[in-house]
């Protein structure tokens, strides 16, 4: 599938916001956001104008597309998919993008990003309640375990993660690293999103 390949940190000052792209460099001070907060680009400082009320949900859903490095359809499909269900829209909308299996392994410590993890899901390191799942858009319930494949558990990124510090966990996830597995609890609320967006805006601008 065709997949946004310019660099992580260019995307991130486009947004003006952190997307915590690149694992542990989002956390260190090389973070691009921190040392150049203008937009890419040989203009980005003139750039910086009045947004339009357009030109404003545009961004809150590119941002939130980006942070989750969902393609434009697959983003108005589950889009389409929150608004069928009881609800609040956007709310909706947010607990599916988190409840993505690549979402998960990257909650859940066991990936530095969410492109690691899904790159990890695309190559059936991944079973979750004992059946292999390589699809990374898989949507959670809650009750699922994930666990990593046995073989796949000797890997070195693996040890690492059982070596590693723990990572502060969402609410809705119980990880025993140890064992790589990770339990979805409850389902995601929207106070667990750890990046600022606006939700409303979304739907604002899939409403025009
Ligand atoms: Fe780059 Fe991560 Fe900082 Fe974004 S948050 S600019 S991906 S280092």
């Amino acid at each position: 599938m065709a997949r946004y390949t310019s660099a992580a940190c260019r995307q991130c000052r486009r947004e003006g916001t952190k997307l915590f792209l690149k694992g542990e460099k989002c956390f260190s001070q090389k973070c691009a956001v921190g040392k150049r907060p203008t937009p890419p680009g040989q203009h980005g400082q003139a750039r910086q104008r009045k947004m339009s009320e357009y030109g404003t949900q545009l961004r809150e859903k590119q941002k939130t597309r980006r942070a989750y490095g969902v393609l434009e359809t697959q983003f108005k499909r589950t889009y389409d998919r929150a608004t069928t269900m009881k609800g609040v829209t956007g709310e909706n909308l947010l607990q599916l993008l988190e409840r993505r299996l690549d979402n998960v392994v990257y909650r859940s410590g066991m990936a530095a990003s969410r492109a690691q993890a899904r790159q990890y899901v695309n190559h059936g390191h991944f079973l979750v309640n004992d059946k292999k799942v390589d699809i990374p858009s898989y949507t959670v319930k809650s009750g699922d375990v994930l666990t990593v494949r046995s073989r796949s558990k000797d890997m070195v990124h693996f040890k690492a993660v059982r070596e590693g510090s723990p990572r502060i966990l969402p609410k809705w996830l119980a990880v025993n690293a140890d064992q790589l597995t990770a339990t979805v609890e409850a389902l995601p609320a929207r106070d667990d999103i750890d990046f600022s967006l606006q939700e409303n805006m979304i739907v604002e601008f899939y409403s025009r």
